[in-house]
């Protein structure tokens, strides 16, 4: 939507409409101008029609290729780092611009992500994340951003939010790009810029968040749990005011194993005994019952048991449905695994993992798992069916926590439904 829309054109024209009425010509060019208007009126019905037409077609085809997807439990999402450089100095991430962990500034290449994307889109992922550092410093963004929507992906991206200009969201807007996550570490604006190192941001985002509501994209807090939020009823308020209606959290990194930098093993801000992070925790669960918390309750049950070392329910799918893609090119089931699957070429190729795995807290991997597990019940059933295997069919459906995964699916779905549209 260009700026153009926002403005009061009709009565403009009206003005213009009433002095053309002062002479002959002037009332000869208004009526012309009238009997165009009404024919061009008389075909509005007919372009809607066109444009609703065009509309459940497209859904239609977002259906058929679920359906295409579901004996592997639908479509498969992928995480992708498209630089290493950051504006940013949080004191709780390697990328931080003050650290100088970064060895070597890096920027992917556009044309290979291109190549990339096609060989992810035709081994199932359609929901992608951009990240960095800070993505939006990526020159091509808004093309990247573009390619995948041409394809039939669904893409966000998360930044902190400095640079987000009208041009810039605009840009994105035109390109296709239907959510942002924006990260937010405090409910006080000194103590977020004080971490983030960005004088001003709270009301850039402030501002930004109100350009992004018009431009139709949604937008939803990201917060670190971090020892900067002293008070969740607080954080909610703050997180309102800034014309957040969603938030997701995230879960504090010490340490990953990867090339990621999403992690400080020396930050005091995510130094939590065992204690105060299964309260934090449960500060999310309270906030969760009055403000719209995007990450599904039985996840949060499952991080706290994992924090107290107690027993998992839900497997992760981090390299069977979930992947990372790294500023090198290299796959890898998730940002805690030390070994990629491989290159980003061979991905067509590679075997997937399912091993169960339940090591880590990654939010994006796990919150997923859980939204996931249904879904990939489904598609084990479905391909046990079709080799005979009704048993193994009946199994994979009777698993208990399929009921569970269920209850998050719904109980998020008018949330989820909005992340993941393509159209507004
Ligand atoms: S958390 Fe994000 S904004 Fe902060 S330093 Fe890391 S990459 Fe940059
Ligand atoms: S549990 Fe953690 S380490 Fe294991 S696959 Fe999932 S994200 Fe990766």
């Amino acid at each position: 939507m260009s700026m153009t829309h926002l403005d009061h054109r009709p009565d403009r024209h009206a003005d213009k409409d009433l002095s053309d009425l002062k002479d002959l010509s002037g009332i000869c060019s208004a009526f012309q101008k009238a009997k165009a208007d009404k024919a061009q009126r008389a075909h509005l019905p007919l372009q809607k029609n066109i444009v609703q037409k065009k509309r459940s077609f497209s859904k239609m085809r977002q259906i058929l290729d679920v359906l295409s997807l579901m004996p592997h439990g639908g479509p498969n999402i992928c995480n992708i780092t498209v630089t290493n450089v950051c504006n940013a100095a949080c004191d709780f991430c390697g990328y931080s611009r003050d650290k100088q962990l970064i060895s070597e500034r890096k920027w992917m290449d556009f044309d290979r992500l291109c190549r990339a994307l096609d060989s992810l889109y035709r081994r199932g992922v359609r929901y992608l994340t951009f990240s960095g550092g800070e993505p939006t410093l990526h020159p091509n963004m808004p093309e990247m951003v573009a390619y995948a929507v041409s394809l039939g992906m669904r893409p966000s991206v998360v930044t902190n939010g400095f640079t987000l200009t009208e041009a810039r969201i605009a840009e994105l807007a035109q390109a296709g790009l239907k959510t942002m996550f924006i990260s937010i570490d405090a409910p006080k604006a000194e103590d977020h810029e004080k971490n983030r190192g960005l004088k001003g941001v709270f009301g850039r985002i402030a501002h930004a968040n109100t350009l992004l509501k018009r431009y139709g994209i949604k937008t939803v807090a990201s917060v670190t749990v971090n020892k900067l939020i002293d008070d969740f009823e607080h954080l909610a308020t703050t997180l309102k005011e800034l014309g957040f209606e969603t938030v997701t959290f995230t879960y504090p990194k010490r340490d990953l194993n990867s090339s990621s930098l999403v992690f400080s093993d020396s930050s005091s801000l995510i130094d939590y005994s065992e204690d105060e992070m299964v309260q934090a925790l449960e500060n999310v669960q309270t906030l969760k019952k009055h403000f719209p918390v995007l990450n599904p309750a039985e996840s949060l049950r499952e991080i706290i048991r994992l924090t107290k070392k107690e027993k998992q329910y839900f497997p992760c799918y981090g390299g069977y449905k979930y992947f990372w893609l790294d500023i090198d090119f290299n796959i890898y089931r998730c940002d805690f695994w030390a070994t990629p699957m491989g290159p980003v070429e061979d991905f067509e190729t590679m075997a997937f993992i399912r091993d169960d795995c339940q090591m880590c807290n990654s939010v994006c991997y796990r919150d997923s798992s859980v939204f996931l597990h249904f879904p990939v019940s489904i598609g084990d059933a479905l391909r046990a069916t079709a080799r005979g295997r009704f048993d193994k069919a009946f199994m994979a459906l009777a698993q208990k926590t399929n009921w569970r995964s269920l209850k998050s699916l719904i109980s998020e779905w008018r949330t989820l439904k909005k992340l993941a549209r393509t159209e507004s």
